[in-house]
């Protein structure tokens, strides 16, 4: 059997830092501001993906919990001065250069805003529950089927042990993979370009699903945005 799934438990090597222009992460106009750091807005209402994600969940999702995260990185990074110029993606990859007094505020709060900002972008009240276009076809070819695929992506969200996230990557390799993330890691870290990601923090999904991580994973298909997916897998195959 294929193994695709790796988990990521231990801080690994860093990866070098390339001289190219690295490929935004998280917004196609540029990689993300770390200081200041800014909440960006849902685009979409509290209660647009209640089918999946009740309003009252998205609200302190969003509000609360994302919006701390862009606190305490801007906390952490004000008495920095010349860290202040650099992207949350660039601090992320190299985050041996960050000092050690506040690395770890930087790699779960950088992370955090990070993830949550590509978290909001890949869902829409308008998912069809199934894929589109080239990553469709793409998913096809590693994973066999979009339901292996799925099954396989659930798998690996519910053995997540805490809290963290489910990912599909595109690996230094040029392959599609699956990977889970400890706590607000994101794959860059690793030298992965994320094309999709669950959120499998308890506050992602108690409200209405209490312990049942396994049917909110299930459910959440339907509030994928497939569009955007290809977008980000479009942008992973330029890097
Ligand atoms: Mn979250």
């Amino acid at each position: 059997m294929l193994l695709l799934i790796s988990c990521q438990t231990t801080p690994q090597a860093q990866t070098t830092p390339s001289t190219a222009q690295p490929t935004a992460v998280a917004s196609p106009s540029g990689e993300l501001s770390a200081y200041p750091a800014q909440l960006p807005p849902l685009p979409y209402e509290y209660g647009a993906l209640a089918k999946v994600i009740d309003a009252e969940t998205m609200k302190l999702h969003h509000d609360r919990h994302h919006a701390t995260y862009v606190e305490n990185l801007n906390e952490a990074l004000k008495p920095q001065t010349n860290l202040q110029n650099r992207s949350v993606e660039a601090l992320l990859r190299d985050l041996n250069s960050v000092p050690e007094e506040i690395r770890t505020k930087v790699r779960d709060n950088g992370g955090g805003h990070l993830n949550h900002t590509i978290f909001w972008q890949i869902m829409t009240p308008d998912g069809s529950g199934q894929p589109t276009g080239a990553i469709a076809q793409a998913i096809n070819q590693t994973f066999g089927s979009f339901d292996n695929f799925r099954k396989q992506f659930n798998e690996a969200g519910g053995d997540r042990f805490g809290s963290g996230w489910v990912w599909l990557v595109r690996n230094p390799q040029g392959q599609l993979q699956l990977t889970t993330t400890p706590n607000q890691d994101n794959p860059i870290m690793n030298g992965n370009f994320p094309i999709l990601g669950n959120d499998v923090w308890e506050h992602a999904y108690y409200l209405r699903y209490q312990n049942r991580r396994a049917e909110y994973l299930d459910n959440w298909w339907n509030v994928v945005n497939w569009q955007e997916v290809n977008r980000r897998f479009q942008l992973a195959s330029q890097q």
